[in-house]
C-alpha cells in the first residue's frame, strides 16, 4: 500500500538548503567569524577596537530604501534577511537606506516598519534594537571619501557631464583619463571641502574613486561615489548639499553594522568588485607620500556581498517606481488597492503572513533568474486559508426564491459548521423562510444537459436545509427570469432521520431574505494581461486590465454582521473573502475576494 504524503501547511518540511545557507555554514566554521568583534552598535574601526565577540553569530540586513511602499519582492527579501537571521540565532537590522533625498519620506519610511512587523519580524534581538539610518552615517562617509582622497584614491573630478560620459569608454573600448584625475590630493581635498560647504554648483564636479579607466567592468571605472545635490533630507534637512552615491555608501553601512553577509539581487553583481575594493581600502592601513600614516577606518572582518535572483511574478509589475506610477495615474486607488502586489495591498486583499512566508519558503532562493507563476503565490494563500477559514454563505449574483407551500411567517432555523474539519469550533446557526436569494446561475428554464440544480420539475437540496422541488419561475418583459417557484419538502431538513428520504443529484446556496445582509462584493482578476507586462522593454502601461475590478451587490449569511475584520472567511463554492480595512462598515459590509477556491486562471 502506498501511503500519500499528507500537506499541512505552516508544517512544510524543513527548506532544502540553499546556496546561502551553505554560504553561511562554511563561514561559521571559519575562526575570524567566530570571534567579530561588535561594541553593540555601528561604527567604525575606533568603534569596534577590543570590543567583545559578536553575541551574534551571522550579522544580516534589510535595507530598503523609502521611496515607495514594500511590494512582494521586498517580501522574498526580508524572508531571507530575518528568516535566516532567525535560524541561525544571529541579528536582522531594519536598515533605512536612505541616501538619495529627492524620492524618499517619512510616510514611506513608516509603512516599511508597519511591512515588516505584519510579516511577523521584528529588529529587537538579544536586548539590541536594530533600527538603523544610513543618513546616520553621513559623516562617516564624508571621512572615508576624505580617506580615499588622502591616500590617492580618489579625485574631483570638474569635467562636464558630457565629458565625463564620453571618457567613459564603452563594452569595447576603454575609458580616457579625465584631467582631473592626477590633480594633488591636496587639490582635491580642498575641492571637495569646498564641494562640501555649498561653494560649487549642482552638477559642477563629482567625487570620483581612482581605481582603472581601462577595467572590462564598466562599474570600475573611476565610479562617481559623491554628488552634489542641494535636496532636502527628510531626515537631516538641509545639513548636506552632497550626497554619497549608493554604490559608495551601501558598502560603508554594510561595514559600520558589521554585517556578515550582505544579501542582495544579481543586478549588483557587476558593482561587487567595488564593494571589494571600497570596503578593502577603507580597513587597511595607507602610508603617504610624506611617510604619514592614515590608519583604518573599519574593522575586521568585512563583510561580504552575495547575490540572489529576484522575485519576478507574472501578471505583475515588482519595481516601486512602476507601482508608484500606477498610483500616481489614478490607474489604482493607492498603494493598498487590493489588486497592488505591495503588501499593504496583498494584505488588504485577504493575503496572511503566513501565506506570504509558505510562498517565499516554496520558491527558495538561487542565482537564476526567473518567473514565478502567480498561482504559486495564490497556491500558498489557499493552502494557509483553507485549514483555518470560516465558512459562510454568500449568494453574489441573487435572484428570488420563493417557496410557494408555506406561510408567509414559516420560518426555522438551520445549522452548518464553522469549519468542516473542526467539529470542536462549533456550528453557524441561521433562519430559513418563504423568501430566500439563490445564484442567478443555479436555476435554468431549460436545462442543458448534466445541469442538475433548479428547473421545473427538479428537486435539489437547499444546503443545510431542505430539498425543494422546482414549479417554475416569473419573467420581466424581456424574459429575464425574476424569480424562481418551488415547493419545500417539510420532513426532508438536512440532519433529521427524513432528509435520507430524498435522492437528489442537485445541492445549491442560499440566504434567508428575511435577514441576509446587504453586501458590496468586489471581485477581482490579474491587474495585468500580459504575463510579463515589462519584460523586454515593454509599456506595462499597455497591458493594464480594464476588468480587473468587479463589483457586485451580494446577500450574505446574517452571522457575517459581525464578521472580524482582517479575518479571511470562506465564502462555499465563491472563494476565500475579507471584510475590506477601509470601505467596511456593520451596516455597509464591503467584501474583498481574497482569492477563488481553485486557481482559475489555469492557461
Ligand atoms: P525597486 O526596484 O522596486 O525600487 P529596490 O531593489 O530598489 O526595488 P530597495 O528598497 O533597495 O528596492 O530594496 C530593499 C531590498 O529588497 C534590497 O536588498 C533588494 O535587493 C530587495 N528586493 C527588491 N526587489 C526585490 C525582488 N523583486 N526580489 C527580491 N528582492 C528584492
Ligand atoms: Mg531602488
Amino acid at each position: 500500500m502506498s501511503s500519500k504524503p499528507s500537506h499541512t501547511p505552516g508544517a512544510e518540511p524543513a527548506p532544502a538548503t540553499n546556496f546561502l545557507k551553505n554560504i553561511i555554514e562554511q563561514d561559521l566554521q571559519k575562526p575570524e567569524y567566530q570571534n567579530r568583534p561588535w561594541a553593540g552598535r555601528p561604527g567604525g574601526a575606533d568603534v569596534h577596537a577590543g570590543a567583545p565577540a559578536d553575541p551574534a553569530p551571522i550579522r544580516l540586513r534589510f535595507p530598503p530604501e523609502p521611496n515607495g511602499y514594500l511590494h512582494v519582492g521586498h517580501a522574498k527579501a526580508i524572508c531571507i534577511n530575518f528568516g535566516l537571521a532567525k535560524e541561525y540565532g544571529g541579528a536582522c537590522h531594519m536598515r533605512f537606506d536612505d541616501t538619495n533625498p529627492e524620492k524618499e519620506s517619512e510616510e514611506f519610511a513608516d509603512s516599511i516598519l508597519d511591512a515588516v512587523r505584519w510579516m511577523g519580524f521584528g529588529w529587537e534581538q538579544g536586548g539590541e534594537y536594530n533600527l538603523y539610518h544610513a543618513s546616520d552615517y553621513f559623516e562617516f562617509m564624508y571621512q572615508a571619501a576624505e580617506f580615499l582622497i588622502q591616500a590617492g584614491l580618489a579625485y574631483v573630478d570638474e569635467q562636464s557631464a558630457e565629458d565625463m560620459r564620453a571618457n567613459r569608454g564603452t563594452l569595447t573600448q576603454p575609458g580616457v583619463d579625465s584631467p582631473f584625475r592626477n590633480r594633488p590630493a591636496q587639490e582635491s581635498l580642498a575641492r571637495f571641502r569646498a564641494m562640501r560647504a555649498g561653494e560649487l554648483a549642482d552638477g559642477a564636479a563629482v567625487l570620483r574613486a581612482k581605481i582603472d579607466m581601462a577595467s572590462p567592468n564598466m562599474n570600475m571605472r573611476d565610479p562617481a561615489i559623491y554628488r552634489i545635490k542641494r535636496a532636502s533630507h527628510h531626515r537631516t534637512g538641509d545639513e548636506w548639499c552632497i550626497y554619497p552615491m549608493y554604490t559608495f555608501a551601501h558598502p560603508i553601512e554594510d561595514a559600520l553594522e558589521r554585517i556578515t553577509h550582505s544579501f542582495c539581487t544579481l543586478e549588483f553583481e557587476d558593482q561587487r568588485p567595488f564593494y571589494d575594493w571600497l570596503l578593502a581600502n577603507l580597513a587597511r592601513e595607507h602610508t603617504l607620500a610624506d611617510g604619514g600614516k592614515l590608519s583604518p577606518l573599519l574593522a575586521q572582518p568585512l563583510p561580504k556581498q552575495i547575490e540572489f535572483s529576484r522575485l519576478n511574478l507574472t501578471y505583475v509589475v515588482t519595481s516601486k517606481r512602476k507601482l508608484q506610477q500606477l498610483v500616481t495615474d489614478g490607474r489604482v486607488s493607492g498603494w493598498d488597492d487590493p489588486r497592488m502586489p505591495t503588501i499593504v495591498g496583498l494584505r488588504r486583499r485577504g493575503y496572511t503572513p503566513e501565506a506570504l512566508q509558505l510562498f517565499c519558503a516554496r520558491i527558495g532562493v538561487s542565482k537564476a533568474d526567473s518567473w514565478i507563476d502567480y498561482a504559486v503565490l495564490e497556491g500558498a494563500l489557499r493552502d494557509t486559508l483553507d485549514p483555518v477559514a470560516h465558512r459562510a454563505v454568500a449568494v453574489l449574483d441573487p435572484i428570488p426564491l420563493i417557496l410557494d407551500n408555506v406561510d408567509d411567517d414559516w420560518a426555522d432555523l438551520c445549522t452548518a459548521p464553522v469549519h468542516p474539519h473542526h467539529p470542536e469550533w462549533g456550528v453557524r446557526q441561521f433562519t430559513i423562510g418563504k423568501r430566500l436569494w439563490i445564484e442567478a446561475e443555479d436555476f435554468q428554464e431549460n436545462p442543458e444537459k448534466k445541469f442538475f440544480r433548479l428547473y421545473p420539475g427538479n428537486r435539489v437540496r437547499l444546503r443545510y436545509g431542505y430539498v425543494i422541488e422546482c414549479t417554475g419561475c416569473d419573467k420581466d418583459e424581456n424574459g429575464k427570469v425574476t424569480a424562481v417557484h418551488a415547493q419545500v419538502f417539510l420532513d426532508s431538513k438536512s440532519g433529521t432521520p427524513g432528509a435520507d428520504n430524498y435522492k437528489v443529484k442537485g445541492n445549491i446556496h442560499w440566504v434567508d431574505a428575511e435577514d441576509a445582509l446587504p453586501a458590496t462584493v468586489r471581485l477581482y482578476d490579474r491587474l495585468f494581461t500580459e504575463e510579463h507586462p515589462d519584460a523586454g522593454g515593454k509599456n506595462f502601461l499597455d497591458s493594464l486590465n480594464p476588468n480587473s475590478l468587479t463589483e457586485v451587490k451580494a446577500y450574505l449569511e446574517a452571522g457575517l454582521r459581525d464578521a472580524w475584520v482582517g479575518t479571511v472567511y470562506q465564502f462555499e463554492r465563491h472563494g476565500y473573502f475579507v471584510a475590506d480595512m477601509k470601505d467596511h462598515t456593520n451596516d455597509a459590509p464591503v467584501f474583498n475576494r481574497t482569492a477563488t477556491l481553485k486557481d482559475g486562471w489555469v492557461k
